[in-house]
């Protein structure tokens, strides 16, 4: 706006120096005129402006056109008044027009005297009409460059917007994530020194089975704590710049029994039950790394199950040169506003203030990265309050 506030004073003022400059040459024009031919009128000072563009000098005099012609060419051209104009001589009795023609010596100007008028005797009046100028137009380019800086300097303005908001996006995702770690790691190491310390007491002796309850209790937080862990593992992997991982033939339904292995008792504990269906085939995956993979999809299906006793789902089948692997469960579901993001590091799903679900928002980023690393693909279909499908397609041989 400042712009256009000062681009339309430039105009104005231009217009006004213009309006000037062409009054003061017709003055001394008029003045000249005078001189020359002796004449005792005052009136050389009458210069009224019509319009935008026309002028009239009421001389009142002999007004050659020949000799108005070279007084207005050598009055414009000392003052810089550059733009193309017409000349009129007006009969200021008849007030009519005896004599129009472009401001320039050529040789129609010296055929004037083909108008049947005897200029060198009756007084005249004389007009100035220019060609109207368009000022959009002379300015255009340097408007067009003004325009272009604050277009660039707009977008900058908006790209440094979004940059600072991303970065504090993703500095509130990484203080959830340090907040969620420390309390993740804090919660098993203090369950196993509770139960120690209730071990070391001489006395659980005569209690076998309470014995037998806390040293369950620690092999439990121990994997839990041993899963924490590898998932905080899982975050350092993605700083690694060239990851090579490395492929092996595996049995198939070999890795998805050891994955599951660890979830067995929790599953038993929350009434859970997970069925896997698939025919033994080699793949060739890393196995370290897949194992994890389908482990971070069971976990969430049980941590994301809801008030409903998980239900859970592993099958696959062989399609061409593809093994396709899908994840089902019964649980909360996702609306399709969160499935946009939940491959996204540190992303997690709100819950409002509700915090019951423990997480540190990287385990499906790990696995969209893993899947992309094995060459395959990952779809989810998920519906709230229903359960969610995570599709996997790998190939069976890796192609180097
Ligand atoms: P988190 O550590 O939070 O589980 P993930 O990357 O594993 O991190 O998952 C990201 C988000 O996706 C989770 O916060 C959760 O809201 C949602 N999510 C993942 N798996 C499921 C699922 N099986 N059912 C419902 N929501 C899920």
């Amino acid at each position: 706006m400042v712009q256009v506030y000062w681009a339309n004073n430039l105009i104005q003022t231009e217009e006004k120096q213009f309006n000037h400059k062409v009054k003061i040459a017709l003055i001394n024009a008029g003045y000249k005129l005078r001189l020359i031919h002796h004449s005792t009128i005052d009136k050389v000072h009458l210069v009224k402006q019509i319009s935008d563009e026309s002028f009239i000098v009421e001389v009142q005099d002999i007004v050659n056109p020949l000799q108005i012609d070279s007084l207005l060419l050598e009055e414009f051209q000392s003052l810089e008044v550059a733009r193309p104009f017409k000349i009129a001589i007006y009969d200021c009795f008849t007030d009519s027009v005896l004599y129009s023609h472009s401001g320039s010596r050529t040789e129609e100007v010296m055929a004037a005297e083909e108008y049947g008028v005897n200029w060198d005797i009756n007084s005249y009046n004389f007009g100035v009409i220019f060609q109207p100028s368009n000022i959009y137009q002379r300015h255009f380019k340097s408007w067009i460059g003004s325009f272009g800086v604050i277009i660039i300097l707009t977008s900058f303005f908006i790209y440094v917007i979004n940059l600072i908001i991303r970065q504090k996006k993703l500095d509130e995702m990484k203080t959830d994530f340090i907040n969620n770690m420390t309390h993740e790691l804090k919660t098993p190491i203090s369950t196993i020194s509770l139960s120690s310390q209730v071990i070391n007491n001489p006395n659980i002796l005569e209690h076998p089975e309470r014995l037998k309850r806390y040293s369950e209790i620690i092999q439990q937080e121990n994997s839990r704590l041993k899963s924490q862990v590898e998932r905080v593992l899982q975050i350092a992997f993605f700083e690694k710049q060239n990851i090579q991982l490395n492929f092996n033939k595996s049995n198939f339904k070999e890795l998805i029994s050891n994955a599951i292995k660890p979830f067995e008792i929790l599953l038993e504990e929350c009434n859970g039950e997970i069925k896997i269906d698939g025919n033994d085939i080699e793949v060739e995956v890393d196995e370290h790394h897949f194992t994890n993979v389908v482990s971070n999809l069971i976990d969430n299906a049980i941590k994301y199950a809801g008030a409903k006793a998980p239900s859970i789902s592993v099958h696959w089948t062989v399609s061409g040169t593809n093994l396709k692997l899908s994840v089902k469960d019964n649980g909360i579901g996702m609306t399709k506003d969160s499935l946009k993001n939940i491959f996204k590091k540190f992303y997690r799903v709100h819950t409002g203030n509700v915090h019951d679900v423990k997480g540190f928002g990287i385990g499906l980023s790990y696995v969209d990265l893993m899947i992309e690393k094995h060459q395959g693909i990952i779809n989810v279909k998920s519906e709230l309050n229903k359960g969610t499908n995570f599709e996997i397609t790998i190939p069976l041989k890796q192609v180097i």
